[in-house]
């Protein structure tokens, strides 16, 4: 589904270039879920920005399903992120003035899909992460697992065919962290979704299906 090739992404640094994503190379297979581990500085987040289009390589290119990602057009890149991938960050940018339902219906609703329909998929998301009975509390009224699962919702509505997980359960206790991830193997299965995750958890990370290793700004193992 995806194929990384030969991709380069530095930072001019006061006249010189910080090279932070050296010749990366990966092959991602629809339906799987991947651990990417290494330790802070390693690329990992830069590597997921650029996969999910948020950033752009240096060098090298991005295909999803044959299709460069960097030969779209601005418009284009912004119709796949919102089609296409959803994304859970270690902080959940949830808004605190919306319920759970009306944070998991925010993105498709900015895209003037049909209410009731947004509203249909929230519910039954929030029912498969297990907030059935918490639709209508805040975030500042949920638990941080709580509130983490609701972010997955949201990341799921509309069916993406990738998720990228920045350290989801980098913010919680290593119990309620066991069970978030726990929760998106479940939603792999279940629903097929390639999930790219970055871990520093090895517990976690040893549940994937595979395991990709970097160390400054390589891939060392995978
Ligand atoms: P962590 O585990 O701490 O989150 P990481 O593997 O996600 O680390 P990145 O955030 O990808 O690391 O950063 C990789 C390197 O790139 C770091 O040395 C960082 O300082 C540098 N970097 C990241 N973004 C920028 C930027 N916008 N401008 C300059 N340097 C950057
Ligand atoms: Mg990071």
């Amino acid at each position: 589904m995806i194929d990384v090739v030969d991709l380069y992404k530095s930072f001019p640094m006061g006249g010189r270039e910080l090279v932070v994503l050296n010749n990366i190379n990966l092959h991602i297979k629809r339906g799987e879920l991947i651990a990417i581990m290494g330790a802070s500085g390693a690329g990992k987040s830069t590597l997921l920005q650029i996969l999910g289009t948020l950033d752009r390589p240096t060098k090298g290119t991005v295909s999803f399903d044959g299709q460069n990602l960097f030969a779209l057009t601005e418009q284009e890149q912004a119709e796949f992120r919102n089609k296409r991938v959803g994304f859970v960050f270690q902080f959940h940018h949830l808004l605190p003035e919306f319920s759970a339902l009306e944070n998991a219906c925010l993105p498709a609703m900015i895209q003037k899909r049909d209410m009731a329909d947004v509203v249909g998929e929230a519910t039954k998301l929030l029912g498969e992460v297990g907030l059935a009975d918490r639709l209508h509390h805040k975030p500042g009224e949920l638990s941080g697992g709580e509130q983490q699962r609701v972010s997955v919702a949201r990341a799921l509505m509309q069916q993406p065919d990738l998720v990228l997980a920045d350290e989801p359960t980098g913010n919680l206790d290593s119990h309620t962290g066991d069970a978030l991830f726990t929760l998106l193997r479940q939603l792999n299965r279940s629903r097929g979704t390639t999930f790219v995750i970055v871990t520093h958890n090895d517990k976690l990370s040893s549940q994937a299906d595979r395991i990709v290793s970097m160390q400054d700004g390589m891939i060392v193992s995978s």
